[in-house]
């Protein structure tokens, strides 16, 4: 499976780069490159790559940043960071940005392609886990979009497993309307009417989670912030 895993590894040293494509390409990866900062960024942002490979010091732009962006993007993928040395507030700074792993130049390359190994894994476990969405006593199989476990299933839209998904991960707060928005409808500027259109939805949702979807026990309205997903049921 891990075998067609597509990375981008950004890199300005040309033999090094030119190095981790040979090894990768032969263990079977697709593999797309950058050499400086601001067109891995890109790169990273406007691709769906399976795992990225990044170093710390580049041109324009450094792999740090490049992490935080993609973090501050809401994007998942893996990230290993490549460390010039083995400098402990290096490896600090890129597992506090949000990388999953790091590894020290000069590396070996068995050990590196292990670490992509097994980072990969571990994702994959991950989505596999994303797969089933628990929520408010029910179970949802998000690839088919309803319920598990019962005779008549309920449907969802691929919208409504969105929000869910985004409300659960966020579940220690309430979220905004606006940031909503932005990240399960990807606009920019919320405008009044696009707020309702929130409202609306989880209007959907509540008749679908809720037992009495005017008293909702899961999916709440906490005024003047947003909607809050309780994993236990409230009082
Ligand atoms: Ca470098």
């Amino acid at each position: 499976m891990t075998n067609k895993a597509k990375l981008l590894i950004v890199e300005d040293e040309q033999a090094i780069l030119q190095g981790l494509m040979d090894v990768f390409v032969f263990h079977g990866y697709q593999v797309d490159s950058a050499m400086n900062g601001k067109i891995g960024l890109e790169k990273a942002l406007s691709q769906n790559y399976d795992l990225i490979l990044l170093d710390v010091m580049l041109p324009f732009i450094d792999g740090f940043s490049i992490c935080n962006q993609i973090r501050e993007k809401d994007l998942q993928q893996p990230i290993i960071m490549l460390t010039a040395k083995s400098s402990e507030q290096d490896i600090i700074t890129g597992l506090t940005l949000g990388a999953d792993d790091y590894i020290s130049k000069p590396f070996s390359v068995r050990e590196l392609v292990l670490r992509v190994e097994s980072v990969l894994k571990r994702s994959q476990q991950q989505m596999e886990q994303n797969a089933v969405l628990s929520i408010a006593n029910m179970r949802i199989d998000t690839a088919n979009l309803q319920q598990l476990d019962c005779k008549i299933a309920q449907q969802f839209t691929r919208r409504e497993i969105e929000i869910l998904h985004y409300l659960q991960q966020h579940d220690q707060r309430p979220v905004p309307r606006e940031e909503l928005l932005e990240k399960v409808w990807g606009y920019r500027q919320a405008e009044n009417i696009e707020t309702r259109t929130v409202d609306i939805h989880i209007a959907k949702l509540r008749r679908k989670i809720e037992a009495d979807p005017k008293q909702p026990k899961f999916l709440l309205t906490i005024r003047g912030e947003g909607y809050r997903l309780l994993s236990d049921a409230s009082d």
